[in-house]
Protein backbone atom coordinates (compact mmCIF):
# COMPACT_ATOMS: atom_id res chain seq x y z
CA UNK A 1 0.00 0.00 0.00
CA UNK A 2 1.63 3.01 -0.89
CA UNK A 3 -1.10 5.99 -2.04
CA UNK A 4 -2.47 8.25 1.23
CA UNK A 5 -6.34 6.82 -0.15
CA UNK A 6 -5.44 3.59 0.18
CA UNK A 7 -3.61 3.48 3.33
CA UNK A 8 -6.52 6.09 4.67
CA UNK A 9 -8.91 3.09 3.65
CA UNK A 10 -7.29 -0.19 4.52
CA UNK A 11 -4.49 0.05 6.52
CA UNK A 12 -5.22 -1.84 9.61
CA UNK A 13 -8.34 -2.23 8.59
CA UNK A 14 -8.60 -5.68 6.62
CA UNK A 15 -11.98 -7.35 5.44
CA UNK A 16 -13.27 -9.08 8.60
CA UNK A 17 -13.76 -12.54 7.24
CA UNK A 18 -15.27 -14.16 10.71
CA UNK A 19 -18.59 -11.27 10.56
CA UNK A 20 -18.13 -9.48 7.00
CA UNK A 21 -17.89 -6.08 8.52
CA UNK A 22 -16.48 -3.73 6.43
CA UNK A 23 -15.42 -1.20 9.18
CA UNK A 24 -13.90 -1.46 12.25
CA UNK A 25 -15.96 -2.18 15.51
CA UNK A 26 -16.21 0.26 18.84
CA UNK A 27 -14.65 -1.81 21.79
CA UNK A 28 -16.35 0.60 24.11
CA UNK A 29 -15.07 -1.21 27.12
CA UNK A 30 -12.72 -0.11 29.94
CA UNK A 31 -11.33 -3.13 31.01
CA UNK A 32 -10.31 -6.56 29.36
CA UNK A 33 -11.91 -10.01 31.01
CA UNK A 34 -9.36 -13.33 31.06
CA UNK A 35 -10.78 -16.74 31.06
CA UNK A 36 -7.60 -18.16 31.84
CA UNK A 37 -5.29 -16.48 35.22
CA UNK A 38 -2.24 -18.11 32.78
CA UNK A 39 -3.08 -16.08 30.18
CA UNK A 40 -2.66 -12.47 32.46
CA UNK A 41 1.05 -11.81 32.40
CA UNK A 42 1.82 -12.26 28.38
CA UNK A 43 -1.17 -9.41 28.18
CA UNK A 44 0.38 -7.38 30.22
CA UNK A 45 3.73 -7.73 28.79
CA UNK A 46 2.68 -7.18 25.43
CA UNK A 47 -0.08 -5.25 25.94
CA UNK A 48 -1.49 -3.76 22.35
CA UNK A 49 -0.26 -6.42 20.50
CA UNK A 50 -1.29 -9.84 22.28
CA UNK A 51 -4.12 -9.43 24.32
CA UNK A 52 -5.44 -6.29 25.98
CA UNK A 53 -5.98 -5.65 29.86
CA UNK A 54 -7.46 -2.02 30.64
CA UNK A 55 -8.00 1.20 27.72
CA UNK A 56 -5.98 3.28 29.37
CA UNK A 57 -3.24 1.42 28.42
CA UNK A 58 -4.57 -0.15 24.85
CA UNK A 59 -7.80 -0.49 22.98
CA UNK A 60 -8.40 -2.32 19.64
CA UNK A 61 -10.46 -0.06 18.05
CA UNK A 62 -7.74 2.67 19.30
CA UNK A 63 -4.54 0.21 17.57
CA UNK A 64 -6.20 0.03 14.50
CA UNK A 65 -6.55 4.13 14.47
CA UNK A 66 -2.64 4.33 15.47
CA UNK A 67 -1.60 1.37 12.69
CA UNK A 68 -3.11 3.50 10.09
CA UNK A 69 -2.08 6.94 11.63
CA UNK A 70 1.77 5.31 11.95
CA UNK A 71 1.24 4.33 8.17
CA UNK A 72 0.18 7.81 6.68
CA UNK A 73 3.40 9.94 8.49
CA UNK A 74 5.88 6.65 8.01
CA UNK A 75 6.43 6.08 10.97
CA UNK A 76 6.95 2.18 12.74
CA UNK A 77 4.63 3.13 15.73
CA UNK A 78 1.84 5.85 16.34
CA UNK A 79 -0.14 6.63 19.81
CA UNK A 80 -3.18 8.13 20.02
CA UNK A 81 -4.19 10.98 22.79
CA UNK A 82 -7.07 12.31 23.86
CA UNK A 83 -6.03 15.91 22.14
CA UNK A 84 -3.36 17.54 20.48
CA UNK A 85 -1.90 19.24 23.41
CA UNK A 86 -2.15 15.28 25.16
CA UNK A 87 -0.20 13.87 22.72
CA UNK A 88 2.61 17.34 22.65
CA UNK A 89 2.60 17.32 26.02
CA UNK A 90 3.13 13.54 26.48
CA UNK A 91 5.64 13.12 23.90
CA UNK A 92 7.74 15.94 24.91
CA UNK A 93 8.03 14.67 28.92
CA UNK A 94 8.71 11.05 27.23
CA UNK A 95 12.17 12.18 26.51
CA UNK A 96 12.68 15.25 29.06
CA UNK A 97 14.91 15.15 32.13
CA UNK A 98 16.44 17.20 34.39
CA UNK A 99 19.78 19.34 32.79
CA UNK A 100 17.94 18.59 28.71
CA UNK A 101 17.58 21.71 27.67
CA UNK A 102 14.81 22.49 24.87
CA UNK A 103 14.92 24.74 22.02
CA UNK A 104 11.85 25.78 19.94
CA UNK A 105 10.72 28.14 17.37
CA UNK A 106 8.83 31.09 18.23
CA UNK A 107 5.67 30.52 16.12
CA UNK A 108 4.38 27.49 17.91
CA UNK A 109 0.73 26.57 18.80
CA UNK A 110 -0.18 28.81 21.73
CA UNK A 111 -0.36 25.55 24.40
CA UNK A 112 2.70 24.53 22.97
CA UNK A 113 4.08 28.05 23.63
CA UNK A 114 2.94 27.81 26.87
CA UNK A 115 4.69 24.61 27.67
CA UNK A 116 8.16 25.65 26.83
CA UNK A 117 7.84 29.81 27.51
CA UNK A 118 6.21 28.93 31.08
CA UNK A 119 5.58 25.29 32.19
CA UNK A 120 8.98 23.92 31.67
CA UNK A 121 10.89 26.52 33.04
CA UNK A 122 8.79 26.19 36.40
CA UNK A 123 9.74 23.01 36.76
CA UNK A 124 13.66 23.69 35.95
CA UNK A 125 13.60 23.27 32.66
CA UNK A 126 15.59 25.00 30.10
CA UNK A 127 14.09 26.06 27.07
CA UNK A 128 15.05 29.08 24.27
CA UNK A 129 12.72 30.24 21.74
CA UNK A 130 13.90 31.69 18.85
CA UNK A 131 13.28 33.17 15.25
CA UNK A 132 11.82 30.60 12.97
CA UNK A 133 12.00 31.78 9.89
CA UNK A 134 15.66 32.78 10.29
CA UNK A 135 17.63 29.22 10.26
CA UNK A 136 20.73 30.92 11.74
CA UNK A 137 18.75 31.61 15.00
CA UNK A 138 18.26 28.05 15.28
CA UNK A 139 22.07 27.13 14.97
CA UNK A 140 23.03 29.88 17.70
CA UNK A 141 20.31 28.52 19.88
CA UNK A 142 21.82 25.17 20.59
CA UNK A 143 23.54 24.09 23.44
CA UNK A 144 25.04 20.85 24.78
CA UNK A 145 22.36 20.24 26.57
CA UNK A 146 19.55 20.32 23.94
CA UNK A 147 18.06 17.09 23.82
CA UNK A 148 15.01 18.35 21.60
CA UNK A 149 14.65 20.48 18.67
CA UNK A 150 10.43 21.32 18.61
CA UNK A 151 9.31 22.59 15.27
CA UNK A 152 6.08 23.65 13.00
CA UNK A 153 6.30 24.57 9.31
CA UNK A 154 4.04 25.89 8.31
CA UNK A 155 3.27 28.01 11.32
CA UNK A 156 0.56 29.55 13.09
CA UNK A 157 -0.78 31.65 11.85
CA UNK A 158 1.87 33.60 9.29
CA UNK A 159 2.39 30.64 7.24
CA UNK A 160 6.37 30.72 7.83
CA UNK A 161 8.13 27.60 6.51
CA UNK A 162 11.24 25.97 8.93
CA UNK A 163 13.66 23.49 6.76
CA UNK A 164 12.86 20.31 8.49
CA UNK A 165 15.29 18.25 6.72
CA UNK A 166 18.14 20.87 8.06
CA UNK A 167 16.23 20.87 11.72
CA UNK A 168 16.68 17.32 11.58
CA UNK A 169 20.75 17.64 10.79
CA UNK A 170 21.17 20.31 13.11
CA UNK A 171 19.61 18.19 16.12
CA UNK A 172 21.01 15.03 15.30
CA UNK A 173 24.51 16.32 15.14
CA UNK A 174 23.97 17.12 18.78
CA UNK A 175 22.60 13.81 19.85
CA UNK A 176 19.45 15.48 20.31
CA UNK A 177 15.67 14.68 18.54
CA UNK A 178 13.66 16.35 15.99
CA UNK A 179 10.11 17.25 17.50
CA UNK A 180 7.63 18.50 14.54
CA UNK A 181 3.85 19.36 14.68
CA UNK A 182 2.60 18.55 11.58
CA UNK A 183 -0.94 19.54 11.88
CA UNK A 184 -0.73 22.55 9.27
CA UNK A 185 0.18 20.55 6.56
CA UNK A 186 -1.41 17.21 7.32
CA UNK A 187 0.08 13.87 6.43
CA UNK A 188 -1.16 14.23 2.78
CA UNK A 189 1.16 16.83 2.00
CA UNK A 190 4.46 16.57 4.32
CA UNK A 191 5.72 13.83 5.95
CA UNK A 192 8.87 15.07 8.12
CA UNK A 193 9.90 11.36 9.25
CA UNK A 194 10.87 11.11 5.49
CA UNK A 195 13.58 14.16 6.16
CA UNK A 196 14.44 13.20 9.53
CA UNK A 197 12.43 14.20 11.85
CA UNK A 198 11.92 11.72 15.51
CA UNK A 199 8.21 12.10 16.36
CA UNK A 200 5.97 13.96 14.47
CA UNK A 201 3.09 15.20 15.90
CA UNK A 202 -0.75 15.99 15.40
CA UNK A 203 -3.96 17.63 16.51
CA UNK A 204 -5.74 14.97 15.03
CA UNK A 205 -8.66 17.20 15.74
CA UNK A 206 -8.08 19.14 12.48
CA UNK A 207 -7.20 17.60 9.13
CA UNK A 208 -6.83 14.15 10.10
CA UNK A 209 -10.33 13.72 11.77
CA UNK A 210 -11.75 16.63 9.67
CA UNK A 211 -15.19 17.14 10.23
CA UNK A 212 -15.15 19.49 13.12
CA UNK A 213 -16.76 16.89 15.72
CA UNK A 214 -14.18 15.56 18.40
CA UNK A 215 -10.46 16.48 20.04
CA UNK A 216 -7.76 14.31 19.80
CA UNK A 217 -4.04 13.67 19.09
CA UNK A 218 -1.48 11.89 18.04
CA UNK A 219 2.60 11.10 18.41
CA UNK A 220 3.94 9.23 15.46
CA UNK A 221 7.77 7.93 15.78
CA UNK A 222 10.20 4.88 15.48
CA UNK A 223 8.98 1.44 17.03
CA UNK A 224 11.36 2.20 20.14
CA UNK A 225 10.31 5.64 20.54
CA UNK A 226 6.25 5.08 19.97
CA UNK A 227 6.85 2.45 22.75
CA UNK A 228 8.62 5.21 24.99
CA UNK A 229 5.46 7.74 24.19
CA UNK A 230 2.97 4.64 24.97
CA UNK A 231 4.37 4.06 28.53
CA UNK A 232 4.50 7.40 29.29
CA UNK A 233 0.81 7.62 28.37
CA UNK A 234 -0.28 5.28 30.59
CA UNK A 235 1.01 6.99 33.34
CA UNK A 236 0.04 10.85 32.17
CA UNK A 237 -3.67 8.97 31.64
CA UNK A 238 -4.37 10.92 28.10
CA UNK A 239 -5.45 8.32 26.06
CA UNK A 240 -7.87 8.21 23.64
CA UNK A 241 -11.01 7.04 23.83
CA UNK A 242 -12.30 3.80 21.67
CA UNK A 243 -15.86 5.81 20.42
CA UNK A 244 -13.73 9.33 19.07
CA UNK A 245 -10.95 6.84 17.70
CA UNK A 246 -13.88 5.26 15.25
CA UNK A 247 -15.28 9.08 14.18
CA UNK A 248 -11.57 9.19 13.22
CA UNK A 249 -11.49 5.90 11.62
CA UNK A 250 -14.62 6.83 9.62
CA UNK A 251 -12.97 10.72 9.05
CA UNK A 252 -9.45 9.98 7.92
CA UNK A 253 -10.57 8.00 4.92
CA UNK A 254 -11.59 10.58 3.32
CA UNK A 255 -8.80 12.89 3.91
CA UNK A 256 -6.55 12.78 1.12
CA UNK A 257 -9.87 13.93 -0.94
CA UNK A 258 -10.47 16.62 1.53
CA UNK A 259 -6.99 17.91 1.32
CA UNK A 260 -6.44 17.92 -1.95
CA UNK A 261 -9.61 20.12 -2.52
CA UNK A 262 -8.50 22.14 0.20
CA UNK A 263 -5.06 22.63 -1.44
CA UNK A 264 -6.47 23.84 -4.81
CA UNK A 265 -9.14 26.26 -3.31
CA UNK A 266 -6.45 27.85 -0.94
CA UNK A 267 -4.68 28.38 -3.63
CA UNK A 268 -6.97 30.26 -5.87
CA UNK A 269 -8.41 32.06 -2.67
CA UNK A 270 -5.09 33.49 -2.24
CA UNK A 271 -4.26 34.78 -5.47
CA UNK A 272 -7.80 36.56 -5.66
CA UNK A 273 -6.82 37.88 -2.34
CA UNK A 274 -3.46 38.98 -3.61
CA UNK A 275 -4.65 41.28 -6.02
CA UNK A 276 -7.50 42.68 -4.21
CA UNK A 277 -7.03 46.34 -3.52
CA UNK A 278 -8.39 46.23 0.05
CA UNK A 279 -5.71 43.17 1.04
CA UNK A 280 -2.54 44.35 2.64
CA UNK A 281 -0.59 40.89 2.59
CA UNK A 282 -1.43 37.37 1.76
CA UNK A 283 0.56 34.71 3.50
CA UNK A 284 0.54 31.23 1.51
CA UNK A 285 2.90 29.08 0.73
CA UNK A 286 1.82 28.48 -2.48
CA UNK A 287 2.28 31.73 -3.92
CA UNK A 288 5.53 32.49 -5.71
CA UNK A 289 5.95 35.43 -3.75
CA UNK A 290 6.02 34.06 -0.25
CA UNK A 291 9.64 34.26 0.63
CA UNK A 292 9.92 30.42 1.26
CA UNK A 293 8.15 29.34 -1.62
CA UNK A 294 10.79 27.03 -3.34
CA UNK A 295 11.49 25.28 0.62
CA UNK A 296 7.79 24.98 0.49
CA UNK A 297 8.13 23.04 -2.80
CA UNK A 298 10.95 21.70 -1.61
CA UNK A 299 9.86 19.52 1.37
CA UNK A 300 5.82 19.85 1.13
CA UNK A 301 3.21 17.79 -2.10
CA UNK A 302 0.79 19.97 -1.70
CA UNK A 303 0.57 23.85 0.26
CA UNK A 304 -2.14 23.08 2.24
CA UNK A 305 -5.23 24.73 3.28
CA UNK A 306 -4.15 27.06 5.58
CA UNK A 307 -3.41 30.90 4.72
CA UNK A 308 -3.62 34.02 6.63
CA UNK A 309 -4.28 38.03 5.11
CA UNK A 310 -3.69 41.44 5.79
CA UNK A 311 -6.86 43.43 5.70
CA UNK A 312 -6.37 47.56 4.42
CA UNK A 313 -7.97 49.26 7.36
CA UNK A 314 -8.40 49.23 10.86
CA UNK A 315 -8.85 46.58 13.54
CA UNK A 316 -12.82 47.30 12.84
CA UNK A 317 -12.60 47.03 9.22
CA UNK A 318 -11.16 43.36 9.93
CA UNK A 319 -14.28 42.51 12.47
CA UNK A 320 -16.48 43.77 9.91
CA UNK A 321 -15.19 42.05 7.13
CA UNK A 322 -15.18 38.67 8.84
CA UNK A 323 -18.62 39.23 10.51
CA UNK A 324 -19.47 40.15 6.90
CA UNK A 325 -19.11 36.60 5.71
CA UNK A 326 -22.11 34.25 5.01
CA UNK A 327 -20.06 30.69 3.95
CA UNK A 328 -16.93 31.22 6.10
CA UNK A 329 -17.48 31.02 9.83
CA UNK A 330 -15.85 33.26 12.50
CA UNK A 331 -14.37 30.69 15.00
CA UNK A 332 -11.35 29.01 16.15
CA UNK A 333 -9.24 25.57 14.73
CA UNK A 334 -8.85 24.53 11.52
CA UNK A 335 -8.90 21.49 8.94
CA UNK A 336 -12.40 21.02 8.77
CA UNK A 337 -15.13 20.86 5.91
CA UNK A 338 -16.22 23.69 6.47
CA UNK A 339 -13.97 26.83 5.69
CA UNK A 340 -13.49 28.95 9.27
CA UNK A 341 -11.90 32.18 9.95
CA UNK A 342 -10.07 33.91 12.87
CA UNK A 343 -8.71 37.08 13.80
CA UNK A 344 -5.52 35.56 15.42
CA UNK A 345 -4.97 38.84 17.43
CA UNK A 346 -7.10 38.45 19.87
CA UNK A 347 -8.73 35.23 19.40
CA UNK A 348 -5.59 32.77 19.24
CA UNK A 349 -2.60 34.75 20.00
CA UNK A 350 -3.64 36.34 23.34
CA UNK A 351 -1.02 34.75 25.18
CA UNK A 352 1.65 37.24 23.32
CA UNK A 353 2.21 40.57 24.26
CA UNK A 354 1.16 43.13 22.31
CA UNK A 355 4.79 43.72 21.52
CA UNK A 356 5.50 40.22 20.93
CA UNK A 357 2.55 39.88 18.52
CA UNK A 358 4.19 43.14 16.15
CA UNK A 359 7.08 41.31 16.10
CA UNK A 360 5.45 37.57 15.30
CA UNK A 361 3.69 39.53 12.15
CA UNK A 362 0.28 39.39 14.10
CA UNK A 363 -1.56 43.22 13.48
CA UNK A 364 -4.73 43.72 14.90
CA UNK A 365 -5.85 43.82 11.00
CA UNK A 366 -4.62 39.94 10.00
CA UNK A 367 -7.01 37.12 9.22
CA UNK A 368 -6.10 33.55 9.40
CA UNK A 369 -8.58 31.26 7.11
CA UNK A 370 -9.07 27.25 7.07
CA UNK A 371 -10.38 26.61 3.74
CA UNK A 372 -13.30 23.76 3.65
CA UNK A 373 -14.15 21.77 0.91
CA UNK A 374 -17.46 24.47 -0.59
CA UNK A 375 -16.62 25.28 -4.39
CA UNK A 376 -13.74 27.43 -4.51
CA UNK A 377 -16.18 29.94 -6.75
CA UNK A 378 -18.49 30.31 -3.92
CA UNK A 379 -15.91 30.78 -1.08
CA UNK A 380 -14.57 33.81 -4.17
CA UNK A 381 -17.48 35.11 -3.96
CA UNK A 382 -18.32 35.21 -0.05
CA UNK A 383 -15.12 36.95 0.53
CA UNK A 384 -15.63 39.18 -2.15
CA UNK A 385 -18.94 40.20 -1.28
CA UNK A 386 -17.52 40.83 2.59
CA UNK A 387 -14.25 42.81 1.39
CA UNK A 388 -17.04 44.82 -0.65
CA UNK A 389 -18.66 46.07 2.65
CA UNK A 390 -15.68 48.16 3.83
N1 LIG B 1 -0.89 22.03 17.22
C1 LIG B 1 -1.47 22.90 16.38
C2 LIG B 1 -0.68 23.39 15.19
C3 LIG B 1 -2.76 23.37 16.61
O1 LIG B 1 -3.32 24.25 15.76
C4 LIG B 1 -3.48 22.90 17.76
C5 LIG B 1 -4.84 23.36 18.05
O2 LIG B 1 -5.33 24.31 17.47
C6 LIG B 1 -2.83 21.99 18.60
C7 LIG B 1 -1.55 21.58 18.30
C8 LIG B 1 -3.51 21.48 19.84
O3 LIG B 1 -4.43 20.49 19.51
P1 LIG B 1 -5.75 20.16 20.35
O4 LIG B 1 -6.61 21.39 20.33
O5 LIG B 1 -6.32 18.99 19.63
O6 LIG B 1 -5.30 19.83 21.74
Amino acid sequence: MTGDSTKSVHEAEPFDAETGSVTTPIYETSTFGFARADEVPEAVAHSGLKGYVYSRWDNPTVVTLEKKLAALEHGEGGVAFSSGMAAISTALFSFLKKGVHVLGIKDLYGGTYGLLRDILPAIGLDTTLVESSDFGALERGMRKSTGIVYIESPTNPTLKIVDIRKAANLAHSNGAILMVDNTFASPVNQNPMDLGADVVLHSVTKYINGHADLIAGVAVASKDNAHRIRMMRRDFGGTLDPLPAWLILRGIKTMALRVKQQNASAMILAEFLSTHKKVARVHYPGLKTHPQHLLARKQMRGFGGMLSFEIKGSAKDAMKFTESLKLATLAASLGGVETLVSQPYDMTHTQLSARERALAGIPETLVRVSVGIEDADDLVEDFKRALAAL
